[in-house]
């Protein structure tokens, strides 16, 4: 039962697939494009044939009128009608403005009458007195066949006027139309075909790699790094296949980043708890009694608990700059003093020897989060001790840009590729160097700061010959 209900669903969604897919919505609209066409055309060729016929018609009952009306009151005048009726399916009748019938067509002819419409003499004395001496009717007889009547005086008999009218029915021309709609419906379905032909071309030549892509970015999804998308024919399709491809890359280099993450954060962490715990058991079973050994294992301890805390304390800092946990709380102060006495700091507090260079304009002035900006030199200058020379350096000058502030040491430098991935959160370079108390966080957590404050920023560095991290501040004028 189960089943069948999924097979109904997929099913249904295959079906929803197919409608919503590029290749039914193109001969959706196609179709309706072509149809629209064809409407528009049959609705226009109507109304112009229906108006040409019509005056065609009555064009030749003025000329059938005109011939006839020559001979009236001559013996021509029976045989012209005749063969006026014969010929043409015309319907004649003469008559006097009184109403007499003098002639028509039911006394000449067995099979054509003079049709059953509701024409007064009235009304035909009427369209006489206003106009040229001719007049046009148009009226349904009692089958509902329309007929148009021309009529016109032939003749005068003692002041009373006769008259001459040609009838003819529209069958004929409603024939023709029929006809005409006959023809467009075949061109139509001529067109249809032809419509089909030109979507499935059309969805072949631009489905088909679209599919492809489709099915690499597939294989994509599910963790195939390797594929590279086919290039084609279509411009916009290779610049999908392009963009696509460099993806590609990049989610391999995050995956490989990523993995690298892994193992560096469970080695930093699993390693200061192995020593913890390893050191701990030493001073229970062997140097509890020795207090000389004891202090050294417990000052083991303590650097490794360092080491941890430290790594705990930047990733927290580091996560919640990243949520926005930590709001700027911006004052104005004196940038070239916070990087003095930064500098003054962190020199006392560095255990081995670095010479220290500060060149700081004291006058400029800058709004900002002392807090984190401190916290972001101390990040800066720790690094040089670190991974520097042996001359620390800090520079904060008055620029076109603004105020330019600039952490920077003799040392190995980072090498020009590793320029960019040095700001990604647990990335080192070298990740497994054990006689650095590293996170590699620092400086993810500088370029946190520097991003909430919108501070320009980069890093210069030539291998072998330091490193020179710079942020440019805008100088604030009261
Ligand atoms: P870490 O906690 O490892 O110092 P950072 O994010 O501060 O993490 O730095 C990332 C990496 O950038 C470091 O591991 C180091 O390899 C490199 N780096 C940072 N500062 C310097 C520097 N002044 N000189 C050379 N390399 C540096």
């Amino acid at each position: 039962m189960q089943g069948s209900s999924e097979k109904e669903e997929s099913k249904r969604k295959n079906i929803r697939n197919a409608r919503n897919g590029m290749q039914f919505r193109l001969y959706l609209i196609f179709l309706g494009l072509v149809i629209g066409i064809m409407v528009v055309m049959v609705i226009v060729q109507i109304i112009y044939t229906k108006n040409q016929m019509r005056e065609n018609t009555k064009y030749q009952l003025q000329n059938i009128a005109r011939n006839i009306s020559a001979t009236y009151g001559t013996n021509a005048y029976d045989s012209s009608i005749r063969a006026t009726i014969n010929s043409n399916q015309y319907v004649v009748r003469t008559m006097t403005e009184k109403g007499d019938i003098l002639l028509d067509t039911n006394k000449l002819s067995l099979y054509i009458h003079w049709p059953d419409i509701d024409i007064s003499i009235a009304e035909i004395r009427q369209e006489l007195d206003h106009s040229d001496g001719y007049f046009y009717l148009e009226r349904v007889d009692s089958e509902d066949i329309t007929w148009i009547i021309y009529g016109q005086v032939v003749a005068r008999w003692d002041g009373t006027r006769e008259i001459l009218l040609v009838a003819q029915n529209t069958l004929s021309e409603v024939q023709r139309m029929r006809e005409q709609i006959k023809i467009m419906l075949f061109v139509l379905v001529i067109v249809l075909a032809l419509c089909f032909f030109v979507c499935w071309f059309l969805s072949k030549s631009y489905l088909r790699p679209i599919r492809r892509i489709t099915e690499n970015a597939r294989e994509l999804a599910a963790g195939d790094y390797s594929v590279h998308f086919p290039k084609d024919s279509y411009t916009e399709l290779n610049d999908l296949s392009e963009t696509l491809d460099l993806a590609v890359d990049q989610f391999a280099n995050y995956e490989q980043l990523r993995r690298d993450m892994i193992a560096n954060l469970s080695h930093d962490m699993r390693t200061p708890l192995t020593m913890i715990k390893a050191y701990a058991e030493m001073i229970q079973t062997i140097s509890g009694e020795n207090p000389q050994k004891r202090d050294q294992h417990l000052d083991v301890i303590i650097s490794q608990a360092d080491k941890l805390s430290e790594f705990v304390n930047a990733s927290l800092d580091l996560a919640k700059l990243q949520a926005n946990a930590m709001p700027l709380d911006r004052t104005v102060f004196t940038l070239g003093r916070l990087v003095k006495y930064t500098m003054e700091e962190m020199q006392l507090l560095d255990k081995t020897i670095h010479v220290y260079r500060t060149h700081a304009d004291e006058n400029c002035k800058v709004y900002a989060d002392v807090k984190r900006i401190k916290q972001m030199l101390q990040n800066l200058i720790s690094n040089s001790q670190k991974y520097g020379g042996d001359v620390i350096e800090a520079r904060v000058t008055r620029s076109r840009e603004g105020i330019r502030m600039e952490i920077g040491d003799n040392g190995e430098g980072i090498p020009k590729d590793k320029l960019h991935d040095i700001w990604t959160k647990y990335y080192r370079i070298n990740p497994y160097q054990e006689d650095t108390a590293s996170a590699g966080v620092g400086l993810s957590i500088v370029k946190e700061i520097a991003e909430l404050h919108q501070l320009k920023y980069g890093v210069e560095s030539d291998e072998g010959a330091g490193v020179r991290f710079w942020f440019v501040f805008p100088e604030y004028v009261e």
